[in-house]
């Protein structure tokens, strides 16, 4: 079956009724960026920068960061690239800098630490921007926010590393798109000043249900209670890409959910066009999101909201995909 669906990834997704969906994947190694590249994604919506810094002894240098960014920017073939800053914190720890905290998910995570240590900040964001001097590829990512502040301080040292860059390399450039993470709720309530700030939004589900449903994702005595499909947390992606739409704000999804096949079907009945998955779901959602239509979709995630559980949600969806066969 796998080979059928890969037969189908040159086309482009659209559903029955003509909606053009965008799929993207989502990356942390230049070797599978380099393979990704082989097959017909439109581009790469999640390149986790942490990977690279997890697999050094130490912080890469600026040279080090650029040359890795050139070449992923390079293997994506002209398509857009979605880098993230720094992630790590909570349950992705670094040997090299080790953080002992009792709630590490509740703490220094994401763009808390960048902003805490703009000296490695810095020189990440210069080696991005500098990697993306000749190209409109690059869209730049911020994990974690939780409050307006971080937006507007990290787009000071954003600001800060292009001056910079311009001065030194003699050269002007264009400045890439940047973007947040919608992951922590709180967020869901400032929608219209983050909109006023960024040029995109990516809801991150898998730590925006964690911190919905209070539910550690890597926990295994609570494994159970981690459910994105729960029909609170269902309300709160629809309600987000409903507030980013009324602000022309482009939204996208790069947490597991996109990549699942009732996920996604879910997503798209909700309103977003924009799923970020990795490589190994690609195409088989390709294939399920040109089997469906949106209209058919709009009136199950209608039932689905009003159901019990994630469970039932689950068993609604399923129940239709075989009806349909
Ligand atoms: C997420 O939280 O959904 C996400 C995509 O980021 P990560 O899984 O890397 O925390
Ligand atoms: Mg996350």
């Amino acid at each position: 079956l796998q080979r059928q669906y890969a037969a189908e990834l040159p086309l482009t997704t659209v559903t029955l009724d003509g909606l053009r969906v965008y799929l993207y994947i989502n990356s942390g190694l230049l070797s599978s960026v380099d393979s990704e590249t082989g097959c017909d994604s439109d581009g790469i919506g999640l390149y986790r920068t942490e990977v690279l810094f997890m697999l050094r002894q130490f912080f890469p240098g600026e040279q080090e960061q650029l040359d890795i960014y050139r070449k992923v920017l390079r293997a994506a073939n002209n398509k857009p690239v979605v880098m993230r800053t720094l992630d790590v914190g909570g349950d992705k720890p670094l040997d090299y800098f080790p953080i002992v905290e009792d709630n590490p998910c509740l703490g220094w995570r994401g763009i808390r630490l960048s902003l805490d240590h703009p000296e490695l900040f810095l020189v990440q964001l210069r080696a991005m921007l500098h990697a993306a001097i000749d190209s409109q590829q690059l869209h730049i990512l911020l994990p974690m926010v939780s409050n307006l502040e971080e937006v507007d301080l990290a787009l000071v040292y954003l600001e800060q590393a292009y001056q910079e860059l311009t001065v030194e390399l003699e050269q002007s450039f264009s400045m890439p798109k940047v973007g947040i993470m919608l992951e922590v709720p709180v967020l869901l309530y400032q929608l219209d000043e983050v909109a006023k700030r960024v040029d995109f939004v990516s809801v991150g589900s898998n730590d925006l249900t964690q911190y919905l449903l209070a539910v550690d994702r890597n926990n295994p005595n609570v494994n159970a209670l981690f459910d994105s499909y729960h029909p609170g947390v269902l309300r709160a992606l629809k309600f987000a890409v409903e507030r980013c739409n009324a602000n022309h704000l482009p939204i996208s999804v790069c947490g597991e959910l996109a990549g699942e096949p009732i996920g996604a079907m879910l997503l798209v009945a909700m309103g977003y066009e924009q799923l970020s998955m990795s490589q190994a779901s690609l195409s088989r959602i390709n294939y399920l999101l040109r089997r469906v239509s949106k209209l058919e979709l709009s009136a199950l995630l209608d039932k689905a909201l009003s159901l019990y559980t994630g469970g039932e949600v689950k068993a609604l969806i399923s129940e239709y995909c075989e009806e349909k066969g």
